[in-house]
């Protein structure tokens, strides 16, 4: 049996496990959904995979649900940290949307030299990654972490990680990525509107570990080669084969 409401939860899940629910998630359970005691709905909690839940208790301002069977093992993402520099609100909030269906493990905002927000909110990211997972039927929610500069975060490099550049100066250029390095840590990097600085493009094409793309013979806006470029890791080198 599977249920149509999928809610991400903090606490553990398991056989019989009760699971009290905020006054937000009750308002949106039985206030917006409707559902009454009896009533089901898929958990997961990034740990413990998917669960299949019946409501126990139903009130205004709470409720209680009891775990009744696993549904779905805990799936985890490939080892793959998605870095993009933010950009407008509603477009950031996308590619953190998009990031998190694609299978990124981590989402990591960072500020570039030409990029055009200096601040984000990491709260209300966090919140539509979590969204993004309990509709796409995932078992893990990707962490976002807070803005960083992007030479900070090449300063303390992880070793062994590998970089997908995306960098526009390739454009229409044959830089594909070779399945070489399958099965380790990466990072795909986008820039902001404004692309990179040449002193950023610089350091970056001359690191060991990165691999410099091209995403084809067009221009993409940041927001698009987020999704092209991922869909393009996913199908060399991730969980899509
Ligand atoms: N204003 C810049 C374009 C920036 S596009 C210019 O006109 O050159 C935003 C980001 O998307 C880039 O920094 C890059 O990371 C990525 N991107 C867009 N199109 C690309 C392409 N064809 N190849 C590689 N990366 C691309």
């Amino acid at each position: 049996m599977s249920a149509k409401i999928r809610l991400y939860v903090e606490q553990p899940l398991g056989q019989g496990q009760s699971v009290e629910l905020t006054r937000e998630q009750a308002h949106y359970m039985f206030g917006v959904m409707r559902l009454g005691v009896g009533g089901q709905v898929a958990l997961f909690n990034g740990q413990d995979g998917e669960w299949l839940a019946e409501v126990s208790e139903a009130g205004k301002r709470g409720g209680v649900l009891t775990c009744a069977q696993q549904t779905k093992p805990l799936q985890l993402p490939p080892d793959l940290w998605f870095m993009f520099a933010p950009i407008k609100k509603a477009r950031t909030d996308f590619i953190v949307e998009k990031a998190t269906e694609m299978g990124a493990a981590r989402i990591m905002p960072v500020q570039t030299q030409f990029t055009n927000s200096e601040r984000i909110r990491q709260d209300r990211l966090q919140a539509h990654a979590v969204e993004a997972a309990e509709q796409c039927g995932g078992t893990f929610v990707p962490e976002v972490a807070d803005l960083q500069r992007l030479d900070k975060a090449l300063d303390s490099w992880p070793d062994g990680r590998q970089l997908m550049f995306c960098n526009e100066a390739e454009v229409g250029s044959a830089l594909h990525l070779a399945a070489s390095e399958k099965g380790c840590p990466w990072a795909i990097l986008i820039g902001p509107e404004g692309g990179f600085s040449d002193q950023e493009r610089a350091r970056l094409t001359a690191l060991p570990y990165a691999h410099v793309v091209s995403l084809g013979p067009r221009i993409l806006r940041a927001d698009t080669a987020a999704v092209a470029a991922l869909t393009m890791w996913q199908q060399a080198l991730g969980d899509w084969v």
